[in-house]
């Protein structure tokens, strides 16, 4: 088995000296954890504290309410940009029950005999440590740093068979919230913001965990979030409208063909409001098909890429952003593509409007030349002028968030 630890963007580490594991449920994970991990670097004396969410936690009667794949992924989130705490899956990858004594014997395995490994817990774990499975074992693979929980007075005065006996203790931040309370308030759609990383709650929010999907309106997750994809492509076509950006009269456009509207892509995605949700409409359709990297043609695609990147920043999704230039740059590199965008990576290739296509098709000739795999094509408006029946027949799969019918109505795309 290959054990990964995931270090936060902004966390990368050399190997530590004295490394915290953290190991919880995370079923969510909420701010008394981020915030202990916190302390637990900055006070404990590590050098970087390992959240490691559980796959199988055995002392729990009933199995985590969401599973191991989102847990880890939300605690990857909730550390976003921190340094000094990263992730590790390894008892996500392990198969069967979670014993922190595995845990621990696959992380010395990972880091040598180097480092000193730090059992962080809770109070109220570190005091269950005596019911725990193969507990004796855990003294001698490391030491603990028990920390502060309201409503769970600490006492040194264990019985020295306890395993936390000779633990150290700190107060710590003392937030008073659990995993099992969030959950129960989520399912009654309370607002739980402030205890959630905002990364973390959209995600939830997003994959209908913890009955947010039935909030909704009795929706599964599924339904719940094909509602909201459609409410905010027709929030987006609502805000074009109060913009100007979207008119409707007797237009003559650059082509010399007349049109019964006019749509300024530009001044919807250079709008806050706009931004914000061209961005959120396309990533996850960006993310759902598998792409790495997203850009479109100069200009209308360079705003879209720059909400694109912060969002996807945000959301803990890796992608990275381009554009691609009409032609290459006659001085310095002379790239035709700008970004950091890779031959041999999945992408996917946008732009405001699409008429006949043509730029558009020239962004995605010249991204397969460097060497990418276009997997989606995206746009706002589909203008229904033959670029977007010329995608498919290139087997390009496409996707548009609005289209104008003949008569030069424009409405949400359906399907
Ligand atoms: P649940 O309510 O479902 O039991 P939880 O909030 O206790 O969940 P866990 O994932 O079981 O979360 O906890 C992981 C670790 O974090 C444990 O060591 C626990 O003691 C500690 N912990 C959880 N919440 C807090 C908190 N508010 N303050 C300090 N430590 C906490």
């Amino acid at each position: 088995m290959e054990l990964s630890e995931r270090p936060s963007a902004t966390g990368r580490h050399r190997k530590p000296r004295r490394a915290g594991v953290f190991g919880g449920t995370f079923d969510p994970i909420h701010l008394g954890h981020v915030e202990t991990a916190r302390f637990a670097l900055a006070q404990g004396g590590l050098d970087l504290v390992l959240l490691v969410p559980a796959g199988r936690p055995w002392l729990r009667g009933e199995p985590p309410a969401a599973s191991a794949e989102h847990r880890l992924r939300m605690t990857e989130l909730a550390i976003q940009g921190e340094t000094g705490l990263a992730v590790s899956d390894v008892d996500v990858m392990r198969p069967g029950e979670t014993y922190t004594a595995d845990t621990l014997a696959d992380l010395r395995a990972r880091y040598g005999d180097g480092v000193e490994l730090v059992l962080v817990l809770g109070a109220d774990s570190a005091r269950s440590m005596d019911r725990w499975k193969r507990a004796d074992e855990l003294r001698r693979m490391c030491s603990v740093l028990v920390i502060g929980r309201p409503g769970e007075e600490w006492t040194n005065r264990l019985p020295l068979s306890h395993p936390a006996s000779g633990a150290a203790y700190l107060e710590g931040p003392m937030l008073d919230v659990s995993a099992t309370g969030l959950r129960a308030r989520l399912a009654l759609g309370d607002d739980v913001s402030d205890y959630l990383a905002p990364q973390v709650e959209r995600y939830i929010r997003k994959h209908g965990l913890y009955g947010t999907g039935s909030a909704a309106g009795n929706k599964t997750g599924e339904e719940a979030s094909m509602a909201q994809t459609a409410s905010a492509s027709q929030r987006l076509l609502e805000r074009a409208k109060e913009l100007g950006a979207l008119e409707f009269g007797d237009f003559t456009l650059a082509s010399g063909q007349k049109s019964g509207y006019y749509f300024d892509g530009r001044r919807l995605s250079l709008d806050p409001e706009g931004a914000h949700l061209v961005s959120q409409l396309f990533l996850e359709k960006i993310v759902a098909a598998g792409c790495e990297a997203a850009g479109g043609p100069t200009v209308a695609a360079v705003p879209i890429v720059g909400a694109l990147a912060l969002r996807s920043w945000q959301e803990g999704s890796g992608l990275t952003g381009f554009f691609v230039r009409p032609q290459a740059k006659g001085h310095g590199m002379g790239r035709q593509i700008e970004g950091s965008v890779k031959p041999g990576m999945r992408v996917a290739v946008f732009d405001d409007t699409v008429s006949t296509g043509g730029s558009l098709l020239e962004a995605i000739d010249a991204v397969q030349a460097f060497g990418c795999e276009v997997a989606l094509v995206l746009c706002v408006l589909d203008r229904k002028q033959g670029g977007s029946d010329e995608m498919r027949r290139r087997g390009l799969p496409f996707v548009s968030l609005w289209e104008a019918s003949p008569e030069g109505e424009v409405r949400v795309t359906e399907g």
